[in-house]
């Protein structure tokens, strides 16, 4: 490992792996920046990257590694890479060539995660957003369960390390775990002050399945879906309450709110300072009081609830 892991943390998963417990999110970067974003936060000591077909923005993300890879500042064990499979290549048969797209783009010969983006399977074909009369997906009636099957042939095959489950539920996971031979190490979940889903979590440990937290920094103005009026997280006072206490920024309280809970943490922005700002959380914890403060300004709100797949019969919340 190099000297800029020495300060993130490493997560074993159940099958043995290991996941440094901060990582770059890459979703809505923008294709044409996106190589630059991932160089800086390389620079910045971030190795774990979590990508996804539908991002749109790999071959930036894997141009930034091939960049240090090839400069021999960084070498492949470094890195921890994720990618997840698309919701039009849920079919056994399909989730090998859905695979095979991100890892071409990522230009790396084995991915260390994979998973499956959602259990929501719309159409296969070229359509990435296949859509019918009424303006929502086409949906397929593909059972994960059958994708799960093509994700652990990927496994046998050395193409990829570990693979899991994302925005999936208590039962969807029960399901999975009842016919898999490999068991899924991961579900990559909603997590922050706003939604604390506190007991997929607790479900999720007892099973040992690691949770990775996405959007641990809730609504914020620089959302897409935000319209004026709207509650920002960051600017909770009970986040800044506990931010001036620590020296910190909201954003990092939030963050490490996510690492204080046992959790790994997925941050995503597009500007230097912010990405060096967001992995600046080892040299503080939160004390109790401050986890149970935080715990209770949970409102059960989703940033992502994701209701353009409201009527697949596999919709998830
Ligand atoms: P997030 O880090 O909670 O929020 C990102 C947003 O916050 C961006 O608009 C960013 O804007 C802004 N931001 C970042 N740092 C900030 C700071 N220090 N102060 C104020 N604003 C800041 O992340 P997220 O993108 O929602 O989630 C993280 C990653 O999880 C994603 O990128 C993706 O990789 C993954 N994810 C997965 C799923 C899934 O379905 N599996 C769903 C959602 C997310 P700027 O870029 O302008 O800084």
């Amino acid at each position: 490992m190099t000297e800029a892991n020495n300060t993130i943390p490493l997560l074993t998963l159940q099958d043995g792996h290991r996941i440094p417990q901060i990582g770059l999110g890459t979703w809505k970067c923008s294709p044409d920046e996106t190589e630059a974003v991932v160089m800086a936060a390389l620079d910045a000591g971030y190795r774990h990257i979590d990508c996804a077909f539908i991002y749109g923005n790999e071959v930036g993300v894997g141009n930034a590694m091939k960049g240090k890879l090839d400069g021999g500042s960084l070498s492949r064990e470094d890195m921890f890479v994720t990618s997840k499979l698309w919701n039009t290549y849920h079919g056994k048969d399909d989730v090998k060539s859905g695979f095979l797209r991100s890892l071409e783009s990522l230009q790396l010969e084995y991915l260390d995660l994979f998973l499956i983006h959602t259990p929501v399977a719309y159409q296969r074909g070229d359509q990435i957003f296949p859509k019918g009369d009424d303006g929502y997906p086409i949906f397929a009636d593909v059972d994960y369960i059958e994708t799960w099957k093509g994700m652990e042939c990927l496994v046998e095959e050395g193409l990829v390390r570990s693979i899991g489950l994302s925005n999936f539920n208590e039962k969807q996971i029960r399901r999975v775990l009842e016919v898999a031979t490999i068991k899924p190490v991961i579900n990559q979940i909603e997590v922050n002050p706003y939604f604390t889903n506190t007991a997929l979590i607790e479900f999720c440990k007892s099973k040992n399945i690691t949770v990775v937290a996405y959007s641990p920094l809730g609504p914020t103005a620089h959302r897409a879906g935000y319209s004026p009026g709207d509650k920002i997280l960051l600017e909770d006072p009970v986040i800044n309450a506990v931010a001036k206490k620590h020296r910190k920024a909201p954003s990092q309280v939030a963050v490490r709110y996510a690492i204080d809970k046992g959790l790994v943490v997925l941050t995503k922005s597009s500007k230097f300072e912010r990405i060096k700002k967001n992995i600046q959380v080892f040299d503080f914890h939160l004390d109790e009081d401050d986890i149970v403060a935080i715990d209770n300004m949970n409102q059960n709100q989703r940033t992502v609830p994701s209701t353009m797949n409201l009527k697949s019969p596999y919709y998830p919340f």
